[in-house]
């Protein structure tokens, strides 16, 4: 049985044994207590595991490109354990990541990984703690999936969710978190009441619109850069037991994206997506659009699909639940799991696209494309307001709809050379996305360089670095997104 498949609660009793009393800062290593010139670690409700198997296991992610092995995995016991590591860690320049579990971060570029430093496994503070009829207060290493399950049965959910439900709650929050819901209520970062934060200073405070504004404002979508996100209060909103999703296709680019920009304008769906297929050498392009439902009032399909030019006879309506909606993933991402396609690398390429510009920039990035370098992944497409944002860290394009392009390739196969080869194609399209003033969505390919980060935050790259000498002095936090 390899690692990855051993639950997580073995894993971490086999390593018990191996916990760190003391650290030398001389030889910048752990050491026994008697070691002389060690300094006592803290003492911490949870455990700080050295062990060599679980620091490789963090040593991975869902690119399962780059492997960067951490000196120690935190599992904490509290937020005071968290407390306590970025406090030690400030006073010796270790570095410290979050990340959703021991090798379980979805980033694909190795963005929650850290050497010479301590990666949290985040995962071990995943407690909801209240919902109320409008919000819930959850820790960050709940999974937006244990947050559906509890809240639709009360009839309620959060407003947006990305396609996946697997993710935790601290980590999209880092990133920007979207989904077909996006054009209605802007992202997951769009939609928190407060925040509770240990900073890179080692303060646990709370930030909202009204308190502490500019650390709420910089830690959404802030890449972890500013602080740990420890919990959350996110909005609610009530929700009808069913959800219709339409599928259609379209011979053109153009027809898809017009109709796509005319139902975000109308408002007559709940979710918008939309998805290119390269199958056969034959490009096709789908609209995929959902709209919830009580069974006593189920939608009218004539009057959803009026004025639509995808092509005749192609359209098809499916019924689930709510929540089988949102969890639509899940069968799927076990098939692949069990053919061990999830294990294989996912150099992944997902841009927002200036809406002026989206069917030029979409076909440039399609004819530099060919079926096998997608490895059987999706191409999804589609399009939000601009308007709905509120995080300024997440950066899009100066228009008035942004596209996102997602390339969610899975490499076949699976060597070095097919990995950076897909790698420079990402590098290419970024660049070219950059002439039109596109922008990366950093969860996947995006700005390696401190230089290629500068640009991409601009005219906010004053703030952005103002706000880490402000709130992560000692740049302690999230080297793996190579800011700073
Ligand atoms: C199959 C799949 C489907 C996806 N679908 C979508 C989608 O539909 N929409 C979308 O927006 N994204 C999607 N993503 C991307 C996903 O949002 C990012 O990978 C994101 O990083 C969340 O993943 P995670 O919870 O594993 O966080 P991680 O990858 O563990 O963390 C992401 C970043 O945040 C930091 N971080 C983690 N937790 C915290 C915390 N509590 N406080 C501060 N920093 C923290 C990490 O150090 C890292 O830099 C998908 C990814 C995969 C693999």
């Amino acid at each position: 049985m390899s690692l990855g498949t051993l639950p997580r609660r073995s894993l971490l009793q086999g390593a018990l044994v191996a916990t760190a009393a003391a650290f030398n800062p001389i030889r910048r290593s752990w050491a026994s207590s008697n070691e002389p010139g060690a300094l006592d670690v803290p003492t911490f409700e949870g455990q700080l595991l050295l062990d060599a198997a679980v620091r490789e296991q963090a040593a991975d992610d869902f690119g399962h490109a780059v492997h960067r092995t951490p000196w120690a995995v935190l599992v904490p016991g509290s937020v005071d354990d968290i407390v306590k590591v970025i406090r030690f860690a400030r006073l010796h320049q270790l570095k410290v990541s979050g990340a959703r579990g021991i090798g379980e971060s979805h980033s694909t570029q190795g963005q929650a990984q850290v050497e010479a430093g301590v990666l949290i496994d985040m995962s071990a503070l995943s407690t909801i703690h209240e919902i109320t009829g409008n919000s819930a207060w959850v820790d960050a290493g709940v999974r937006w999936i244990q947050l559906l399950q509890a809240t639709v049965p009360v009839g309620l959910s959060p407003p947006v969710l990305t396609d996946y439900i697997d993710l935790s709650v601290g980590g999209t929050l880092s990133v920007g978190g979207i989904g077909g819901q996006a054009f209605r209520h802007g992202l997951q970062v769009d939609n928190v009441l407060e925040l509770e934060v240990v900073t890179g200073r080692g303060e646990r405070v709370n930030c909202s619109p009204f308190h502490r504004k500019p650390l709420f404002d910089a830690v959404r979508s802030g890449l972890g850069q500013f602080g740990i996100i420890v919990r959350a209060k996110l909005r609610l909103v009530p929700v009808p037991p069913l959800a219709r999703t339409y599928t259609a296709t379209y011979a053109q680019l153009s027809g898809l994206v017009a109709d796509q920009r005319k139902l975000i304008e109308d408002g007559r769906f709940d979710y918008v997506e939309g998805s290119i297929s390269l199958a056969g050498g034959v490009r096709t392009y789908q609209l995929e659009a959902v709209k919830y439902f009580r069974p006593e009032a189920p939608p009218s399909d004539a009057a959803l699909l009026q004025g639509l030019s995808f092509q005749p006879g192609t359209v098809s309506v499916q019924d689930s639940t709510y929540f089988d909606f949102t969890n639509r993933l899940a069968p799927m991402v076990e098939q692949l799991k069990g053919l061990g396609v999830w294990q294989l690398p996912h150099p992944w390429l997902n841009v927002f696209v200036p809406g002026r510009s989206v069917t030029a920039y979409v076909e440039q990035v399609l004819n530099q494309t060919s079926e096998e370098e997608l490895g059987q992944g999706p191409i999804l497409l589609y399009p939000f307001h601009n308007r709905e944002l509120t995080a300024p860290f997440l950066r899009v394009p100066a228009d008035q709809h942004t596209f996102l392009l997602s390339l969610l390739r899975t490499a076949v196969p699976p060597t070095p050379e097919n990995v950076e080869a897909l790698l420079a194609k990402n590098r290419l399209f970024l660049k070219q996305l950059a002439d039109i003033g596109g922008k990366a969505y950093p969860i996947s390919s995006g700005p390696q360089t401190p230089a290629e980060w500068s640009e991409h935050f601009q005219p906010l790259w004053g703030l952005f670095q103002s706000s880490k000498w402000a709130f992560d002095p000692d740049l302690v936090l999230t080297p793996g997104q190579r800011i700073f």
